[in-house]
């Protein structure tokens, strides 16, 4: 992902204090798709905005599996909620190439950004990094068999898919992701997308970006701005699957 917009990103999303990861996702009707969080009810909407404390964390959206199966639709829902599997080929974005993101498909919360998608031939989207590991979690999956390591929203625990440690550098991580599971959002549509979702998980809204005059020279160092070497960042990822088997498949 570019510095340029990796600071854009930064910027937009107004937290995220560890090393910013990338991801993306798309989709073919990105006008129609669900971009912000799904609706809900003002009242749970005002709830969950009492329960975020601070910008810096992300709030948790737990909905019941009534809501889901409301807000979903049946392939969504099984993949998200019942942790399945959508068959390789056959989702919408495994071979998307436009230029976005690719955010839950149940809170929102921007997942995958398109610079770190690449052709794994798997059938499945797959990115060599995610936006923020903050927004995932990840957890051994023995349910094929072997051993995997599955990956979840953070917010609102969505199964996504898995992670496997034989992506491509410069992280060597694959994040094998369901297309149901994942919503795309154009670059030039970023800027109100976050806006809408930090509005539905219940975080407050950004600070007005400061004046030209207020902002600092672009010579003054800034930690955003170091160059980002992802030596460490991918040990301590490749950390999370030593307990995983270097399963090529799903
Ligand atoms: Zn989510």
């Amino acid at each position: 992902m570019s510095v340029r917009f990796r600071n854009c990103l930064i910027g937009l999303l107004g937290l995220i204090p560890g090393p910013m990861i990338v991801e993306a996702a798309a989709d073919e009707k990105p006008k129609n798709a669900t971009v912000s969080p799904v609706p809900e009810s003002k009242e749970k909407t005002a709830k969950t905005a009492r329960t975020a404390k601070s910008s810096s964390k992300l709030p948790r959206m737990l909905r019941s599996d009534r809501f889901w199966r409301t807000k979903l639709d049946p392939g969504q829902y099984y993949v998200t909620r019942r942790k399945g599997t959508e068959q390789a080929f056959s989702g919408m974005y495994w071979n998307h190439h436009e230029d976005g993101i690719y955010a839950c498909i149940g809170c929102g919360t921007p997942l995958f950004d398109s610079e770190a998608k690449f052709d794994s031939g798997t059938g499945w989207p797959s990115y060599w990094q995610v936006i923020s590991r903050n927004y995932l979690k990840t957890h051994p999956d023995l349910s094929s068999g072997l051993l995997r390591t599955e990956v979840n929203c953070r917010v609102c625990d969505a199964h996504l898919g898995h992670v496997f440690d034989d992506g491509p550098r410069p992280t060597g991580l694959r994040y094998c992701i369901n297309s149901a599971s994942i919503n795309f959002v154009a670059r030039e549509d970023l800027k109100e997308y976050i806006d809408d979702w930090r509005k539905a998980i219940g975080l407050p809204p950004l600070e007005p970006e400061p004046t030209a005059e207020e902002k600092k020279p672009e010579t003054e160092p800034s930690p955003v701005e170091k160059p980002v070497k992802n030596e460490s960042t991918d040990a301590e990822k490749n950390t999370e699957l030593r307990e995983s088997s270097a399963n090529p498949g799903r």
